[in-house]
């Protein structure tokens, strides 16, 4: 019998060359972002704490580092048909704005549920909608016809060798500029994000830690790797709305990078998510959405074990304004 897929070694992982040539490849697309020290929680934990400012990437995350890199790396035939998504969030804005970066069409599928202002936002990114359906299940449907009778190519969003290797430049990018990191706190969900880092930083500075964060209810990578498979969780609404969905039941590459590259994963309550949320902004003057504000949340909580100084990703800032409003109404944490 052969071995069971989930406990083979990755079929990939990025090396320090792909990295750099992924960073080379979206460097004339990507804003550099800051890292600045946190000196409220520096003072707090008793080490330096390092905040990674990428939700001030262009369209709002991080996300566009690895749709950059994908889309660089199409072959013009491909260019030439397009590119397709199903994502209504960051992704998708990522993917419109690479797209039309590199002059290349891109149709984002979204099904009839979603918000007039989120279709909107994608349009004005400069790509083509189209609005099918009452679920992701009909856009996705459509997508594979885009691909089977056009020939556009899907892009996912975390679960694609390219897509990794273009988040991993943020690992790159953070230990040139604190390269004395002993620990990064990275949000996860379906783990493009934290692979991509902890192969890059794994590569400069192997005895780093990285650490994983998911709200506590409906993290699909979290639930995966205790149960050493993908399996499907059910969603649950939450602050941190950037971490929702599934890893894939055919994931390929995430959930063993995951598995053999990360430390630790750390889940969070709702009050731990707008907790972060607040010190981002009371303590830091930062807007950052719910997913952003997981490593903020988990040191606040007092979840993280700490060695040495620490960065924080904070991965985007797309927050519905009326609901950090709402959140930052709670007060200071
Ligand atoms: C997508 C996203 C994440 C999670 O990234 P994965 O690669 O799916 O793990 C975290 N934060 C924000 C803001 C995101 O958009």
């Amino acid at each position: 019998m052969s071995p069971s897929v989930s406990h083979s070694p990755p079929l990939f992982r990025p090396d320090l060359a792909t990295l750099e040539a992924a960073r080379s490849a979206i460097a004339g697309t990507i804003r550099s972002t800051p890292i600045t020290p946190s000196a409220d929680l520096s003072h707090r934990l008793g080490v330096p704490v390092l905040l990674k400012m990428e939700h001030h990437q262009v369209t709002g995350s991080f996300k566009l580092r690895g749709a950059a890199n994908a889309v660089a790396g199409l072959s013009q035939a491909d260019k030439d048909k397009g590119v397709v998504a199903v994502s209504t969030g960051n992704h998708g804005r990522a993917l419109a704005h690479a797209a039309k970066a590199a002059g290349v069409r891109c149709i984002v599928c979204m099904s009839n549920l979603v918000p007039a202002n989120k279709v909107e936002s994608i349009r004005a990114l400069g790509a083509e909608t189209r609005i099918i359906g009452k679920s992701q299940d009909d856009a996705q449907e459509e997508v594979d016809r885009l691909v089977a009778a056009e020939g556009m190519t899907l892009l996912p969003p975390f679960d694609h060798p390219a897509i990794i290797a273009g988040q991993g430049t943020l690992g790159l990018d953070l230990l040139d500029q604190a390269p004395e990191v002993e620990t990064v706190l990275v949000p996860l969900s379906g783990g493009g994000l934290i692979a991509g880092v902890a192969a890059a930083v794994k590569a400069v500075k192997p005895g780093i830690r990285v650490i994983g964060i998911s709200m506590d209810r409906g993290a699909a990578m979290v639930e995966s790797q205790r149960a050493g498979r993908p399996v499907q969780v059910e969603e649950v609404a939450s602050l941190a709305d950037s971490l929702g969905g599934g890893i894939g039941l055919d994931n390929r590459y995430t959930f063993p990078l995951v598995r053999d590259l990360v430390d630790d994963l750390i889940t969070l309550t709702e009050v731990e998510i707008a907790d972060g949320m607040r010190h981002a902004y009371w303590r830091e003057r930062q807007v950052v959405e719910g997913a952003a504000a997981v490593g903020l949340g988990a040191l606040i909580a007092g979840k993280v074990e700490i060695h040495g100084p620490v960065a924080v990703i904070l991965s985007g800032g797309n927050v519905d304004m009326a609901q950090h409003f709402r959140v930052m109404g709670g007060g200071e944490a």
